[in-house]
């Protein structure tokens, strides 16, 4: 143990990937396991995607990319960012990353120095708070309840902010709340940060597309903010792409400039054939986002009317991604013989365990009286796992 640094010594294990992990070793076992734990699309690259990968092989796409991607894919980010958002951004402003998660973590990386501070609105995703650990910097969660949608106010923003705040992380659509800040929240928060001149935000996008509220709106959208503005996206979620490791950052050049310094010395460019298969879906045609967006809408209407005959949970109406973060406390100090429930971890795993559904304790999120249910599963396994969630959860006495 002493021989591994305090940095990493101080980073939790992503709870998504581990309960994942664990439901998987069930599996392995034999168990029938119903995973709605980890947080990914359960449908196939389309096919024009991976035609253009195959033909990238073919076409000797097998060397080093230039560090921060393709200028062609970053050339089809710039299109796509004008065509779906209003948003212009050059393609030299555009930087390719291995997953948003990389991207996320350059962006943090190249702007939190030791001991500044970076606002996470929480419930937030896991890796948030540790990219910031392995900045130097410090977390400052602001919590918003179920009974807010899980959506900060502008006033608790304003209420957060210190001399010493650097960044502000902002995720809509949210994991794992499934929450959608609307254009006039946004608009609150833009006008807080206004005054606020030396504060960055990273805005994650990577639910953009799974949105059952109509448009997507983003912070990089309004003058007041918007060349303080990161945006994080890629093609994990609307393109059902996660293995294949392609995201992305637009921003201000001096800060793009600053993570392709970091990333080439890091990782160096991201997949060649992956970045080929990417620009043919940001390039291709749109229908294959828009059909899975309409099956992840049908499934949000079967959970949310599923976890609501759940005596003790309280649900809220997700508006995009493929989360719901019921409120589930009133399990807590509950027994079953001789197990007992002291928190949401204990819950996700006594439902693991013994109703073999796997979903994720709440507490990593920054929300300990919560668990996580991924829906991105067929409407027959949702069925199935609610069945086995009510039935579970009433031998707890
Ligand atoms: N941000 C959020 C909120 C996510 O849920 C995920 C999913 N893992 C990511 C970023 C990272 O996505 P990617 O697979 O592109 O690294
Ligand atoms: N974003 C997904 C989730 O939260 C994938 C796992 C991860 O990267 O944490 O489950």
């Amino acid at each position: 143990m002493g021989q591994i640094s305090d940095r990493v010594m101080s980073l939790a294990t992503s709870a998504t990937f581990a309960m994942s992990q664990k439901s998987g070793e069930l599996a392995a076992q034999g168990v029938d396991v119903i995973n709605m734990s980890v947080g990914e699309p359960d449908f196939n690259t389309p096919d024009y995607v991976k035609k253009a990968a195959v033909q990238a092989i073919e076409e000797n796409y097998s060397k080093y990319s230039p560090v921060p991607g393709y200028m062609s894919l970053r050339k089809a980010i710039s299109a796509k960012l004008s065509r779906e958002n209003g948003l212009e951004y050059a393609p030299e402003q555009i930087l390719v990353s291995t997953g948003a998660k990389q991207a996320i973590c350059n962006a943090i990386l190249a702007l939190v120095n030791p001991g500044a501070e970076v606002i996470l609105p929480s419930p937030c995703w896991v890796s948030y708070p540790e990219m910031v650990k392995l900045a130097g910097g410090t977390p400052v969660v602001v919590k918003a309840g179920i009974d807010q949608d899980f959506k900060i106010s502008a006033s608790q923003l304003e209420n957060a902010i210190t001399p010493r705040t650097k960044v502000v992380m902002i995720c809509s659509p949210s994991n794992p709340t499934g929450s959608v800040y609307s254009h006039g929240e946004l608009a609150a928060l833009a006008q807080v940060l206004k005054n606020h001149t030396e504060i960055y935000v990273i805005s994650d996008e990577i639910y953009e597309h799974i949105n059952f509220v109509g448009s997507h709106s983003s912070l990089a959208g309004f003058k007041e903010v918007a060349d303080r503005v990161v945006v994080i996206n890629g093609v994990s979620k609307a393109y059902a792409m996660t293995g294949w490791r392609i995201g992305f950052m637009a921003g201000p050049l001096w800060l793009v400039k600053a993570c392709n310094k970091l990333q080439g010395q890091y990782t160096s460019g991201t997949c060649s054939v992956a970045q080929k298969a990417a620009e043919a879906a940001f390039n291709g045609p749109q229908d294959d986002v828009e059909m899975m967006r309409k099956v992840f809408n049908k499934r949000r209407d079967l959970i949310v009317s599923l976890a609501k005959e759940i005596p003790g949970f309280d649900v809220n109406m997700p508006q995009g991604a493929f989360y719901l973060f019921p409120k589930c406390d009133s399990y807590f100090g509950k027994r079953d013989g001789d197990r007992v429930i002291n928190s949401a971890e204990d819950l996700a795993m006594y439902l693991l365990e013994v109703g073999h559904v796997a979903t994720v304790g709440g507490t990593a999120f920054g929300a300990p009286e919560c668990i996580r249910f991924s829906y991105a599963t067929g409407e027959d396994k949702i069925t199935e796992a609610f069945r086995r969630v009510k039935e579970t959860l009433a031998r707890l006495k």
